[in-house]
Formats: C-alpha cells, sequence, structure tokens
C-alpha cells in the first residue's frame, strides 16, 4: 500500500486549502477514527514523504466526532518497521559533518542559551529528581540531559542498535513493547518527546503510560500542532505531516481530551515554535522531491541559515503564532491521577 508512486504536488496558497468539506472516505477503505472509531472525512489529499523520500501517497482524515485527525492509508505494523529500520535517521546517518556539529552544540553553553530563547522542544533543560522513562529514546541523547538534570534516567527503545548505543554511554535502555513492559516501580517522569503522534494506538500508549508512572507521577509530551499557522502557511510540504509516520495530527482540544480519557489530570498545554522546525519547512518547501530523501534537510550550512534567519527575521510572528494558540509545537505536562 506504500508502493503507489505519486508525483509531488508544489504548495501554493491554492491548492493547500482543504478538499470540500463533508466529503466522507470510503466506508469500505474507512478504518474509523483511531481514538472514538466514528467516521473520519477526508481533508486534504496528496501528502508525500518530503524528508525521506519514501513512496506513497497519503491523505489527511478528520473525525467527524472527535476531531481528531490521522493519517491514511495506516501503515501496518510491518510496514511501519521496515520503514523505520531502512529509512529513519536517514539511514543510520552518524560521523557526517553535520552530526558532529550538532553533537558538539546539544553539548554546548549555546545550545541552553539557544533553548531558552526558541523553546525547550526535547524538555532538556528541565531540572527534578526521581525515576525517569524516556520512551523512544533512540541513542540516549535526551538520557544525558535527563540525567545531568538530577533524574534516574532509563530508555525504552525498539530499535535494539540505538538502543546499544544509548547502552554504551551508561544507560539502561529497554527493548521490549511498551504494552510489554512491566517495571518493578512505577516512575515519576515519562517522556514523550515527539513519539505519541507516531504510535499506531496513541491511546493505549497513554493508557501504559499510566500503568507504568506512580500516582501523582508526570508525563511530559511534545508534538505538533494541527492548529499551527504554519501548517496553512507551508500547506502539503509543512514538515510535520511527516507522512507515513506521524499517524495523528494533535490539537490542543484533542490532546487533552485523550489524557482526560486516559487517566490524567491537570493537563497543562503550552505552545512553541521552534525555528528549526520552520527552517525544515522551509527547506522542504525549496527542496523535496517526491521519492527522494531531501538532503539539504542535514546540509550544515545552509540549515543553520535558515534556523537562524527564522529566529530572528520572523520572531514576531512565531510569537504571536504561539501566543494565539497557533504555535507549531504543543507542549504538555499531565499528572497521573
Ligand atoms: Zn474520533
Amino acid at each position: 500500500m506504500l508502493r503507489k508512486t505519486v508525483g509531488i504536488v508544489p504548495a501554493s496558497q491554492d491548492d493547500i486549502d482543504v478538499e470540500p468539506a463533508g466529503k466522507l472516505s470510503e466506508t469500505t477503505e474507512n478504518p474509523g477514527c483511531l481514538l472514538c472509531g466514528s467516521a473520519l472525512e477526508v481533508i486534504l489529499s496528496g501528502l508525500t514523504d518530503n524528508r525521506l523520500g519514501t513512496p506513497g501517497s497519503y491523505e489527511i482524515r478528520r473525525c467527524l466526532r472527535c476531531g481528531l485527525e490521522q493519517t491514511f492509508p495506516v501503515p501496518t505494523l510491518s510496514e511501519l518497521t521496515e520503514l523505520y529500520e531502512t529509512h529513519y535517521n536517514f539511514g543510520g546517518e552518524s560521523e557526517t559533518l553535520y552530526t558532529k556539529l550538532r553533537e558538539r552544540f546539544l553539548f554546548s553553553f549555546l545550545y541552553r542559551v539557544w533553548t531558552w530563547l526558541d523553546g525547550d522542544v526535547a524538555f532538556h533543560q528541565r531540572r527534578g529528581t526521581g525515576q525517569l522513562l524516556d520512551i523512544g529514546c533512540n541513542e540516549g541523547c535526551g538520557l544525558r540531559f535527563f540525567a545531568r538534570n538530577g533524574f534516574r534516567a532509563e530508555g525504552l527503545e525498539l530499535n535494539e542498535n540505538a538502543a546499544k548505543v544509548a547502552r554504551k554511554a551508561g544507560f539502561h535502555v529497554h527493548t521490549c513493547p511498551l504494552e510489554e513492559f512491566a517495571p518493578v516501580a512505577g516512575y515519576d517522569v515519562a517522556v514523550l518527546s515527539n513519539v505519541l503522534e507516531h504510535a499506531l494506538q496513541p491511546r493505549q500508549m497513554l493508557m501504559d503510560v499510566h500503568r507504568v508512572l506512580s500516582r501523582g507521577g508526570q508525563v511530559w509530551i511534545s508534538c505538533p500542532n494541527s492548529e499551527s499557522w504554519l501548517r496553512k502557511a507551508f500547506g502539503r510540504s509543512w514538515i510535520n505531516w511527516h507522512v507515513p509516520f506521524h499517524i495523528s495530527h494533535f490539537s490542543t482540544g484533542t490532546l487533552r481530551e485523550l489524557l482526560n480519557e486516559t487517566g490524567f489530570a491537570q493537563v497543562e498545554v503550552g505552545q512553541i515554535t521552534p525555528a528549526w522546525w520552520v527552517a525544515q519547512s522551509l527547506i522542504a518547501c525549496l527542496f523535496a522531491k517526491h521519492g527522494r530523501k531531501t538532503w539539504q534537510l542535514r546540509n550544515p550550512f545552509l540549515a543553520p541559515l535558515l534556523l537562524i534567519m527564522a529566529r530572528f527575521v520572523l520572531f514576531p510572528a512565531l510569537w504571536l503564532g504561539n501566543r494565539y494558540g497557533h504555535g507549531d509545537c504543543l507542549l504538555v505536562v499531565a499528572t497521573r491521577t
């Protein structure tokens, strides 16, 4: 189902608008809403992978009842596994000039200044104590920050190769699926940094997070905001469609409701618009070609240049977007009841 080849549709103000309201997805091919099972309507079609160039064309469908937006078709678990193993992280890119510069930047004083200015999308600057589980910890970059900031940090990562890298750095990393993970004691914090939108079953994921947390423990979530003004501005080039890897596209309302339903309270939602995300949308808009990796996203000169431009030239627009509920990223902290 991911093999259909469709030419990329250039984004313009004319072709990014939603399709006529009320166009319901066919019952035969409509699995229903991921959260409530209700019917979906197609709101955007012709989306392709503008980061990694995986094949296929996708739609965004919106639930008529709860409003959750979701990618269609939804890849099966085995298809997703293959896609992640073959394509994600730019095929396991390492030791390139880009990755070396990124590593130096992340662990420099400059990064602390930058996150203060730009927003802390991965919770790298939060200090605290207690047992923390970083779900989808990848190679353990976040774990290094969490440990440095006072937490006893562990990871959960399905990719064995990534887990090995994190273990080499001294961290305890579990490699079983979250639904099978049964810790001896509950965690004080569970981190879902740009993870929940990738889940095939987001409700189940939050129920499992609830299960592994202690009472009063917190979940920290960051994910793209489906009500972002950048989505309108960039149309199909918006980097956060990220098909087929992003399955759900949350708004403040849908995420808050899901958290309440799965046993979380005191849901605090903030918004930021990372300049890096703006830069990536710009690069995708300028360079993405269907079926090809957009290597310019890893250009060690162009990417930082656009990032700095986005931060310092567009800052009034970014600030206003965040202020009025249309920032690019949702930052959520919720407490387990
Ligand atoms: Zn629904």
